[in-house]
């Protein structure tokens, strides 16, 4: 049995002056599909770029396969296997289908590799095949989503980082871009951390979940011992 991909012991993070990780502890194991959810400004998006390295640890440290990636950047921890979507989306709209996922592709020197690969994501997404010359920008909003998350594909990544996949994806998008999560996870033991507000959706997939609130992690169990309509009322029906 092979150890952790990522282990997160005692986190402390935060922006200039402001302190927002608090003593964070978390594990992904090879394979895993683990979430975190929480109110918003609990600290999940802070837990992700602090793993991706743009944001550095103040305490506590960050393994990767038991090698500690404290104060990497995103630059070397890419090479690594690691990617990371943000949340939104970030796709450059200017930019076709086809040269967006290039750019996820670009530490590929091997040319037929980076072609392989692209192939694979549209075999993946054929709706991204059938728009392979479009802007990114004229994509709707669940095409945009596959769109990024094909980019961070295109390195056949160990651990995947996602910012909230469900952000502004209507339901039958959502639906099937969760079931996509989990089906890229069964075909490549693709080990994923994912900060997620919709409680509903993450659960459908998630092997583990932890619960944030103010820095911490208050809960963490499989998703069906957590009070999940108790989570909803709690957490994300206060910010609504
Ligand atoms: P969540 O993902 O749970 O909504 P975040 O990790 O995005 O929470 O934010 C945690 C806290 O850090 C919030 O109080 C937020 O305002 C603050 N924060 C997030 N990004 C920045 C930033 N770039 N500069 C300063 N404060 C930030």
């Amino acid at each position: 049995m092979s150890g952790p991909v990522l282990e997160i012991i005692d986190l402390e993070a935060g922006y200039n002056r402001k302190p927002v990780l608090q003593g964070v502890s978390l594990t992904v194991m090879p394979g895993e599909i683990v979430a975190i959810i929480g109110p918003n400004g609990a600290g999940k998006s802070t837990v992700l770029k602090s793993v991706i390295g743009m944001l550095a640890a103040r305490k506590g440290d960050i393994l990767y396969h038991g090698a500690r990636i404290n104060g990497n950047k995103p630059s070397d921890n890419v090479p690594l296997g690691i990617a990371y979507s943000p949340q939104g989306n970030m796709v450059f709209d200017d930019l076709t289908v086809t040269e967006n996922l290039a750019i996820g592709g670009y530490t590929l020197t091997d040319k037929g590799l980076a072609t392989s690969r692209m192939a694979e994501v549209f075999a993946l997404f054929p709706e991204l095949a059938a728009r392979q010359k479009y802007d990114a920008g004229d994509l709707s909003g669940g095409e945009k989503q596959m769109l990024a998350l094909g980019r961070a594909l295109m390195l056949r990544p160990k651990l995947l980082l996602l910012d909230e996949p469900s952000l502004g994806l209507a339901p039958a998008a959502l639906k099937k871009s969760f079931t996509t999560i989990r089906g890229i996870r069964d075909s490549y033991q693709t080990a994923m951390l994912i900060v997620e507000q919709n409680v509903d959706a993450v659960f459908a997939i998630a092997d583990r979940v932890y619960v944030m609130a103010l820095g911490k992690v208050i809960a963490e169990d499989v998703p069906a011992n957590l009070p999940r309509e108790r989570l909803k009322g709690l957490f994300l029906g206060a910010m609504k």
